[in-house]
């Protein structure tokens, strides 16, 4: 079998020698560029993407066939590029994420001891109320008790009159109500003495308790309902019980009747300092002064001393 060229008409024996002589015969070439199957004999056939040369125009546009793969390639490569970029601001926002999360634990941990401190300070906000409500209830009782001791020693003294005197005493009875008109303080300022004025508070105290508090089976009518407080209470004339805060009451209605006689005592006192000249002088007047100003002042000494002769435990 022989194979001709479809240019030249020659005959070869085998194809592989009519291809080589296609590539290579000088006339045959001639004859391949006048009918037009190349422009040109020798690199005439270029590739539009990678400017390769060839000889003839088949051969150039099969290449550019799988020349158009390279450009393929290329947009592959871009395409991988993106991916790449995007692969790491994906991780950067992973990384991100990540300290999110740290700083929203940190947060709750945060919140979660506020709300601790904040269950503290609901506890502790409770406690005060509990003991501010005991604290009331406390007052109230020892108010309502006091009331109740004397309503019962009163029906007491209406039915057992003969009661001594001493055991309504020590039971802090308010057996009938106060008197502290004018009159009644009159006369005891005439009681008054120069001994009471010299034992100051002590001495006013038991003035008081004798000449104005106590009636006339020397009954106790004026009582201490609050030790800590320095609180009396007494009745008065309609019946009702009258708290005494400091005993402010009974201080207003002596004070007045009684400082004429504070002078006089004063006086007495100075004058006999007067008689006895020696070195301690100013020290007995420093002492006659103290004196007359504590009896003056009926502050807080007079009203422990009060406390003292009108409480009971009971
Ligand atoms: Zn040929
Ligand atoms: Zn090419």
């Amino acid at each position: 079998m022989s194979y001709q060229c479809e240019f030249c008409s020659k005959f070869f024996m085998s194809k592989s020698s009519l291809n080589s002589h296609k590539l290579k015969a000088k006339y045959c070439l001639e004859i391949q560029k006048n009918i037009g199957a190349i422009s040109e004999i020798k690199g005439s056939e270029l590739c539009i993407h990678c400017s390769k040369e060839f000889l003839r125009k088949d051969q150039r546009q099969t290449h550019e066939l799988s020349c158009n793969q390279i450009e393929i390639n290329e947009y592959r490569k871009t395409i991988q590029t993106r991916d790449d970029t995007i692969a790491q601001l994906m991780n950067e926002l992973k990384i991100s994420n990540d300290k999110l999360d740290l700083i929203s634990k940190d947060l709750k941990i945060s919140n979660d001891k506020l709300c601790n401190t904040l269950t503290d300070l609901k506890v502790a906000n409770n406690n005060v109320e509990i003991y501010k409500k005991i604290s009331d209830e406390k007052d109230t009782l020892i108010v309502k008790l006091s009331t109740e001791k004397s309503v019962v020693n009163n029906t007491n003294c209406n039915n057992t009159s003969s009661s001594s005197s001493s055991s309504n005493r020590q039971n802090n009875i308010i057996m009938g109500h106060l008197d502290l008109s004018s009159e009644k303080i009159k006369l005891a300022v005439e009681s008054y003495s120069l001994e009471h004025y010299n034992r100051a508070s002590a001495g006013l105290a038991d003035w008081c308790i004798d000449n104005l508090l106590t009636d006339n089976d020397n009954n106790l009518q004026y009582i201490c309902s609050d030790k800590n407080r320095r609180c009396f209470q007494f009745k008065t004339e309609s019946g009702d019980i009258v708290s005494d805060p400091n005993a402010d009451k009974l201080k207003s209605a002596i004070k007045p009747m009684l400082s004429d006689r504070l002078r006089i005592h004063k006086k007495i006192n100075f004058s006999k300092i007067g008689d006895e000249s020696d070195d301690e002088d100013s020290t007995k007047s420093d002492l006659c002064i103290q004196i007359h100003n504590e009896n003056k002042t009926m502050g807080v000494e007079f009203e422990k001393e009060l406390v003292k002769k009108t409480y009971s435990k009971k």
